[in-house]
């Protein structure tokens, strides 16, 4: 693993003892994760799970429990993922040792889990006792012509709270068993994505607090998690105090939070992007470098909101800004608590995050 050690550990050191935000790291592996706490990361400010359902071994399940007609059917499904996805989340505990580690609920479009090779259609359908016609049309039932706006995020854990279930279950349940070998004293953080109405939290958080709750009094064990959200959708800054009535701590989602703030879609920003810049209609891409003036003011707004309902509110950033110099330095200025950044870019992050904070003291 890398340290950062000579001259620049030194360097790093001084630029540590100035900033006041901390730099945390969005990592789905351990490996990803050891490699952030070397180039000190200071917690997870992102663990995303969708990559670890992608999984050969794990795909089969997936597809079978999305497919699935029956609660009880995708019950059975989950129940073969909790072990893996419980062994994931060890795995990530153990590499941060007493550092916060924020884990995100699923949040694909979840058309990506469909099958498309006809051979394992056919495999799926005689599985799952269905006939083709029946398989086709329910995967025709769960295609999007739209994906990154459809059926992902929360919206996911309301129409399929089981799916929830398994993961808070594998959070906590992970936690436990890690204090218990290692002695370390993790408190997960369980982050909802995409919600947009006060209403999707409500309902989600209250299958997350009851599943854990549960879990609690199962192992007999007291300990504490918190429940936060992504502020990723132009419609939850504007009702963030709403939000943090329900919300222990928010992340900032500027990717979701730049497309949708510009109606811009992610996946073909692309094409247009470079010849936006070209002609001068856009100084940067904002999806790089978080555009100050419009979705900046949305940060600002939901900080502001946030904290109006709970002062002491911990709040962050995980999208790709929080990686970028010079959105760091707005995000210090918006009162920001941490910026998470993939681990290559922790170091930048450090330096970006002192500099934005001795930028404010000389004021
Ligand atoms: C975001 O939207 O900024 C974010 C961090 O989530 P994702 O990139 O996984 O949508
Ligand atoms: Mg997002």
């Amino acid at each position: 693993e890398p340290e950062l050690s000579g001259h620049f550990g030194q360097l790093m050191e001084w630029a540590d003892s100035c900033r006041t935000m901390n730099v945390r790291t969005n990592a789905d592996t351990p490996r990803d994760a050891a490699v952030a706490v070397g180039f000190g990361a200071e917690g997870i400010g992102l663990c995303r799970t969708e990559h670890m359902f992608f999984n050969e071994d794990r795909i089969p399940s997936v597809r079978r429990m999305i497919l699935s007609k029956t609660k009880e059917q995708r019950e059975k499904y989950l129940a073969e993922l909790l072990p893996m996805q419980k062994e994931d989340f060890m795995g990530i505990y153990k590499a941060m040792k007493d550092l916060p580690v924020t884990v995100r609920l699923l949040d694909p479009p979840l058309h990506e889990f469909l099958p498309t090779e006809p051979e394992d259609i056919e495999a799926l359908a005689g599985d799952m006792d269905m006939s083709m016609d029946e398989m086709m049309s329910t995967i025709h039932g769960l295609e999007e012509f739209n994906p990154m706006l459809g059926h992902r995020g929360c919206r996911l854990a309301v129409t399929f709270p089981e799916i929830a279930v398994m993961q808070t279950r594998a959070i906590m349940e992970a936690a436990i068993e890690v204090k218990k070998e290692d002695g370390y004293n993790i408190v997960p953080e369980i982050m909802i994505p995409l919600i947009g109405m006060k209403e999707e939290l409500d309902y989600v958080e209250n299958v997350v607090r009851e599943t854990a709750e549960k879990i609690k009094v199962e192992k007999g064990s007291d300990i504490d998690y918190k429940v936060g959200t992504m502020m990723e959708i132009p419609r939850a800054t504007l009702i963030a105090d709403e939000i943090a009535e329900r919300a222990e701590f928010f992340s900032f989602g500027t990717n979701d939070l730049t497309q949708m703030t510009y109606g811009f879609s992610r996946d073909d920003a692309g094409k247009f992007i470079g010849e936006y810049k070209e002609k001068g209609i856009l100084p940067n891409d904002p999806f790089q470098s978080i555009d100050v003036n419009g979705v900046g003011k949305l940060v600002e707004m939901g900080v502001k909101l946030g904290r109006s309902t709970k002062p002491d509110l911990k709040i962050g950033v995980c999208g790709e800004h929080g990686g970028d110099p010079k959105s760091i330095h707005f995000f210090q200025r918006a009162g920001l608590n941490y910026v998470s950044c993939s681990p290559y870019r922790v170091p930048i992050a450090r330096l970006a995050a002192a500099q934005a904070a001795l930028e404010i003291k000389e004021k």
